[in-house]
């Protein structure tokens, strides 16, 4: 019955999944249909075709977060010091990160230290959870990243100093299409949970309204010939 139950659970997950993309593409859908309509009918205003090809970027956007979880996950696994790829990803992040008055700092100890990692799934969880941290600083602010090893632990936090979640928001973090942006797609923690577990590791979450959010990621230390 426990296999069984974990089946069922299974399903309700991808069944949630699919219903979830079929109402976040057919949206767009309707709108694009209905605007190609007026286009057809004569009233040709640039705007529309503006509204279309913002709409289209919504469905690739839905698309492309759905491509990450669809790759198969243990493929490329290879040992990898976090802070090259942290300092790539914040040199990634940076224009948008000045456009929006955020500074970042990091302080980056065991930087010998090595994880097993698929690095371009662990790049997409920091781009997603620094972007959230950018987003959450509407006025600027200062975000901090640590790694740091404990025991036999390689942890990286990130902290912002943004509006901040209150607690029965906090947990619905992580749900599919769960979102307070106008813009987003409610898909990076899920995503992020998803690639982290895949990792060995896990993913925490703290927050406190109107002062800061701290996401820290912990995965296991690489050790040759273990
Ligand atoms: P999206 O960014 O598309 O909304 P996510 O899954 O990345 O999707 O995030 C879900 C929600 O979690 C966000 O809409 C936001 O409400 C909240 N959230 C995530 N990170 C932060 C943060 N650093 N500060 C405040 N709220 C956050």
């Amino acid at each position: 019955t426990e296999e069984l139950l974990r089946k069922s659970e299974k399903l309700s997950v991808v069944g949630q999944l699919a219903a979830g993309v079929a109402h976040e593409i057919r949206n767009p859908l309707t709108s694009i249909r209905g605007f190609t309509q007026f286009i057809l009918e004569g009233n040709d205003k640039r705007e529309y075709f503006q509204t279309i090809l913002s709409e289209l970027d919504r469905i690739q956007s839905v698309v492309n977060e759905f491509l990450v979880l669809a790759k198969p996950q243990a493929v490329n696994f290879t040992p990898r010091s976090l802070s090259p790829l942290l300092h790539q990803v914040v040199e990634l992040l940076q224009t948008e990160a000045i456009v929006n008055n955020v500074q970042i700092t990091m302080e980056l100890d065991a930087t010998a230290a090595m994880v097993n990692c698929e690095e371009n799934q662990l790049k997409q969880v920091f781009i997603h959870i620094l972007k959230n941290a950018i987003e959450a600083m509407s006025s600027g602010g200062c975000i901090t990243i640590q790694l740091q090893q404990i025991e036999d632990t390689l942890s990286v936090s990130i902290q912002d100093q943004g509006e901040g979640i209150d607690e029965e928001r906090i947990r619905k973090l992580g749900e599919p299409f769960y979102t307070t942006k106008e813009k987003g797609t409610g898909l990076g923690l899920m995503i992020s949970y998803k690639i982290i577990q895949a990792h060995q590791g896990r993913m925490k979450i703290s927050s406190q309204r109107n002062m800061g959010t701290t996401v820290e990621i912990s995965l296991p230390v690489y050790t040759p010939f273990a």
